[in-house]
């Protein structure tokens, strides 16, 4: 199908100084947890990207020194010599399909602690380290040779950066991850020299950085400059005002004008806190200060606004990380009119929390992504069919509605059986809930992409048992099946179940969140709200409660509510939305009993106990997999053969209850695995080991 013209300025090309770009997609750098340790996997998945349409591919953060190193993170390392041929391997990858390669090199100063190599960062200044962690490390003030040290080091750096093949080539001073970022801050930089004080000083350092940058390399490479352009410290930080006068500062240096808001959190903020094209009022006005092309990320799904982007002067080119994690064929589908098959990033940051834990990135959305290379996933192609066997799916839960999707294009014949009346499962419950309505994208990409598969027949309102399975004459069975909330309070504090004088007779009422989910709220005004699960169902529901008029205590066993979402660089604006709705937070509190009219919770240092009185209480606190058909069918394994049954698996939350991204994955990876040969005890996925140095 040809493109719907209206998205044609999409695919103009754009000159980044001696380079250009084919269309107007640029892949921002994101981090992604594989970096130096998983080098191919990286490449590969950089790889995918540039097949999938974007014009410029950029690597993650890329150390070029290891006096500034940020383990236990594993982002790039380009410290001599021997990291070129990986780099080179992403730039090839990138190549591959005539797309730019782009490399940001890092040098993040106070930033880092430097555990692993045991250097002393450097800074501004004598500081802190500025990490995630309260690390006991400070960064010291650098002197001059210092200074003519970094310098070598970018310059040295970015000739490796040529060498292996790069076509843009970054000065990063964005996140609060660069030492640039602290020499900018009139907080954090006091100098009293050249480099310190005015604008221009504080600047110095960059604008240097961005001439050797250009003197090394220039000729060939385009020369980036990634740049926050509030970091949200209020007078004591680099405000939106200076740092406009930063950009007319530097507006010619630079080849291309990457814009970033303020720190990671901030700049990747989730669908719940952050629409599409949030960081509008912070671009606006930047052209006008620079001749240079600019590129700016919004979490762009939606081609109309991109174009409108575009249109009014506000972007030269469409930065995307997330989008383009979610969907790396998203420049394709539109460029071949078929926006409706772009798989959009539902804003979650689960794919942040690979980074953050030092694995390789996931996406709920995309089950492919980090798996290029280790499975030899591809975000649209499946292997075909390995077999005429026809498959039932039960449960159209995010893992039903992925497994039945792969299988169906990998050709397979499958009937989708849910018992409810509408598809998604617990994303069409959860997607109702306060701030998390663009998560309904989970079913609503499958639900679309279903329809034009003749070879899928869907059935609602058909809950099955194991008779009816018996009956039914599948070859192969895939339970997806799902799970609920526990109303014991077992989690992973307590572990005995509740005392609970007779369920919801006599002693307080108590609800979970299916409850909630289903519309089932207490009457009572003052609720207690228990989380011992630590992800962000807790926190909503508070929200949820307080919106309903109840007045809401949350107790947790953790530090802080919804502690996980740190990992999604969510849990300071959840903490800080809550106090604002007045949800008075008791942290270090396990829930030890409940009597009629209050619960009593108990510190997690010393015991004590205290009674809360309150009219109801909600456990977020662990879930159970709805296996019973599972089980029952298993019950009968005799009769399989007799009713032409080969095999019987339980998938996604019915097996294990875990996030979503969890549950679409193994939708897909029974359809990846199905027909194909047992591989025994074989690690199910390639994986690269260090080669030994000589001894
Ligand atoms: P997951 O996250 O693993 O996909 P969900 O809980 O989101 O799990 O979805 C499970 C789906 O399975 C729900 O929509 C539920 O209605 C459906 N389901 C559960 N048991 C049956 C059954 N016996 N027959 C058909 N559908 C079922
Ligand atoms: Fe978007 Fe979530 Fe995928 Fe990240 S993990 S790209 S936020 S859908």
């Amino acid at each position: 199908m040809a493109r719907d013209s209206r998205y044609d300025i999409l695919f103009e090309p754009v000159r980044i100084g001696p380079v250009t770009a084919k269309n107007r997609f640029y892949q921002v750098p994101h981090c992604n947890g594989m970096g130096f340790r998983d080098a191919s996997a990286m490449a590969a998945m950089r790889g995918v990207k540039a097949e999938g349409g974007w014009a410029v591919v950029c690597t993650e953060q890329c150390e070029i020194h290891p006096s500034s190193e940020i383990a236990p993170f594993i982002e790039l390392r380009l410290w001599d010599d021997r990291d070129i041929p990986a780099l080179a391997r992403v730039a090839d990858a990138v190549h591959e399909h005539d797309a730019l390669a782009g490399i940001e090199l890092a040098y993040n100063g106070p930033n880092g602690s430097n555990f692993y190599s045991r250097e002393v960062p450097l800074g501004p200044t004598h500081m802190p380290i500025a990490t995630f962690a309260y690390d006991p490390v400070q960064a010291r003030a650098m002197d001059k040779a210092d200074i003519a040290n970094l310098r070598r080091w970018h310059r040295n750096a970015a000739l490796r950066a040529q060498q292996a093949g790069f076509d843009i080539v970054y000065v990063y001073a964005a996140h609060g991850y660069s030492i640039l970022d602290y020499f900018l801050s009139r907080h954090h930089n006091t100098r009293g020299d050249e480099y310190g004080g005015s604008l221009e000083n504080r600047l110095r350092l960059a604008r240097e950085l961005l001439e050797d940058t250009k003197e090394a390399v220039g000729e060939t490479c385009a020369v980036a400059f990634r740049f926050s352009l509030d970091n949200l410290r209020g007078a004591v930080g680099l405000e939106r005002a200076e740092a406009h006068d930063a950009v007319g500062l530097l507006a010619e240096l630079p080849d291309l004008w990457d814009l970033v808001v303020s720190g990671w959190d901030n700049d990747s903020r989730t669908s719940r806190f952050a629409p599409e094209a949030a960081q509008e009022p912070f671009v606006a006005g930047v052209k006008k200060l620079t001749s240079k092309p600019v590129v700016g990320v919004g979490r762009f799904t939606s081609p109309d606004t991109m174009v409108s982007q575009v249109k009014r002067g506000l972007l030269d080119l469409i930065g995307a990380a997330r989008p383009s994690i979610a969907d790396p064929f998203l420049p394709k589908k539109i460029e071949e009119g078929r926006p409706e098959d772009i798989r959009e990033c539902i804003g979650c940051n689960i794919c942040v929390s690979g980074d953050m834990t030092q694995t390789p990135i996931r996406c709920t959305q995309n089950p492919a992504m980090g798996e290029e290379w280790r499975k030899g996933w591809h975000p649209e192609r499946l292997p075909p069919k390995g077999s005429d066997t026809k498959v039932l799916v039960v449960g159209a839960g995010p893992a039903g509605l992925e497994c039945a999707l792969a299988l169906g294009k990998r050709g397979y014949r499958v009937v989708l059986a849910e018992a409810g009346r509408e598809p998604g499962g617990r994303v069409a419950r959860e997607a109702r809930l306060p701030g998390l309505s663009e998560w309904a994208r989970v079913r609503d990409y499958r639900v679309g992409q279903l329809h034009k598969l003749p070879n899928v027949e869907v059935y609602y309102e058909s809950a099955l048992d194991a008779e009816q399975v018996l009956e039914f004459g599948f070859e192969r069975i895939a339970l997806a099946t799902g799970a609920t909330w526990r109303r014991d309070g077992v989690a992973r504090t307590r572990l005995e179940p509740l005392p609970v004088p007779s369920g919801l007779a006599g002693g307080l009422p108590l609800f979970t969140p299916d409850d909630l989910m289903a519309g089932r709220l207490p009457e009572g005004a003052r609720v207690l709200l228990y989380d011992d699960d630590h992800y962000y169902l807790g926190g909503v529901l508070a929200e949820l409660l307080t919106r309903a008029g109840r007045r809401v205590t949350l107790a947790t066993p953790a530090a802080d509510v919804s502690n996980w979402t740190h990992n999604t660089l969510e849990q300071t604006a959840i903490q800080t939305r809550l106090l604002e709705l007045g949800v008075e937070i008791r942290p270090h509190r396990v829930l030890a009993g409940l009597g009629a009219e209050a619960a009593e919770l108990a510190c997690t240092y010393t015991g004590r106990t205290e009674s809360l009185a309150c009219d109801a209480v909600v456990l977020v606190t662990a879930r159970l997999p709805e296996d019973g058909l599972y089980r029952e069918l298993k019950a009968r394994e005799a009769d399989w053969k007799a009713a032409g049954i080969a095999s019987v698996d339980v998938i996604g939350d019915a097996c294990a209850p875990g996030t979503i991204a969890m549950a679409v994955y193994a939708g897909r990876r029974y359809a990846e695995e199905l027909d194909a040969p047992d591989i025994g005890d074989a690690v199910p996925f390639r994986r690269e080991l260090t080669e030994l140095a000589p001894l």
